[in-house]
């Protein structure tokens, strides 16, 4: 258990499967040396077959004992699909744009698929995925280098890359396959947290670009984040697949008001909802059914007395009202430099020069 714990909820109710946190996320870590096909985060349609493909029926995490479950290492080219481009340049010589290769999967392949049978009772919804910087990391407990570690100050997962030799056990022991193997560098890599940007004071580049200002940073402890409140006090935020064991700080606030179904004649079925309760339990335990209970009742609340503390804070009318950060913490702790988050990342040959970390005298 780190001191702190930083966490995210995203409200799937917001989320319009735009991709922008994609590309942030992209842009900034994953578009080079072997990451092309990383998706440190994605979002994926719901139900569909996710990424990597099928991720929920890959294994990982821990029994109800405690006990590692065995896992399946994706394929590259089958299950998260080989990344490609275009020639670009070929249209200003007015010729057609082709793909480099011949694209056979790849992440969002199958967007806004969906179930049911359009238009009585079809329907989907976004998830986007980051790494859940677990309290219980399965990624961790799977490793046999002992090259995966959990930062005190703040509860973000890292893989120390001095001590990674590439066996991919990570990738097999995490029930979300959020760490990926690097072919270039024969490491494995995954979302950081944007920790350099935390550490300033700024939330992770996938909620700062959030079109939908979904996403909600802080810290569980601080009882006035949003976080706290979403998580602790409304509990209308839940952790995905928390049956898998590793006790997830990625909450999701789920899909609470679906349209009507329609019957054979084309007539609302009045108090239906396309999205079956049964999924959203799958999803995210049978607690989703208190916490739309609770998200009906303010929402009428609203309706009715025009007030409601946990719409405001869901609705978040400004950028300042989704993130609770503090740099001011890391100074504190670090004294302008960080504390050596782990003491072997000041022996590893490559982070022998980064001065940013305190070394031990
Ligand atoms: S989501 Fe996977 S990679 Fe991230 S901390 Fe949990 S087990 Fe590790
Ligand atoms: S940027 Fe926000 S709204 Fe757009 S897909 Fe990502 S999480 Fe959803």
């Amino acid at each position: 258990m780190s001191k702190r714990q930083l966490a995210m909820v995203m409200d799937l109710n917001k989320c319009i499967g735009c991709q922008t946190c994609t590309v942030a996320c992209k842009t900034q870590w994953t578009n080079r040396n072997g990451r092309e096909y990383m998706y440190w985060n994605n979002v994926e349609t719901y139900p569909g077959t996710g990424y990597p493909k099928n991720w929920m029926e890959l294994g990982g995490g821990f029994d109800a004992a405690g006990d590692l479950q065995d896992g399946i290492i994706p394929n590259i080219e089958a299950d998260y699909g080989v990344p490609w481009d275009y020639n670009f340049d070929a249209l200003a010589d007015g010729k057609q744009l082709t793909p480099n290769v011949e694209p056979t999967w790849g992440p969002n392949w199958d967007e806004d698929e969906g179930a049911g049978n359009f238009p009585n009772d079809n329907y989907f919804f976004y998830i986007p995925r980051i790494c859940n910087h677990c309290t219980n990391p399965g990624c961790l407990s799977s490793c046999p280098r002992d090259a995966i570690f959990k930062r005190d100050i703040d509860g973000v997962v890292l893989v120390d890359l001095d001590r990674c030799q590439g066996y991919r056990y990570c990738i097999a022991g995490c029930p979300y396959k959020k760490v990926y193997f690097n072919p270039k560098l024969s490491k494995t890599e995954k979302c950081i947290f944007c920790f350099p940007r935390i550490e300033q004071g700024l939330p992770p580049a996938c909620a700062q670009q959030c079109v939908g200002r979904i996403r909600f940073v802080g810290f569980l402890d601080d009882v006035n984040s949003q976080v706290h409140q979403l998580v602790h006090k409304y509990k209308v935020a839940l952790p995905l697949r928390a049956d898998r064991g590793t006790s997830p700080n990625v909450y999701y606030i789920p899909p609470t008001e679906a349209p009507p179904k329609f019957d054979a004649e084309g007539n609302v079925i009045e108090g239906s909802n396309r999205i079956p309760v049964e999924e959203l339990e799958k999803l995210f335990g049978t607690e989703v059914n208190g916490a739309i209970k609770t998200l009906k009742a303010e929402m009428a609340k609203r309706k009715e007395t025009g007030k409601s503390e946990l719409l405001d804070l869901l609705i978040a009318y400004s950028h300042s009202d989704m993130f609770r950060l503090d740099n001011n913490y890391y100074k504190k702790e670090g004294s302008n430099k960080l504390a050596p988050v782990d003491n072997r990342y000041l022996s590893g040959k490559h982070t022998q020069k980064i001065t940013r970390f305190l070394r031990s005298k």
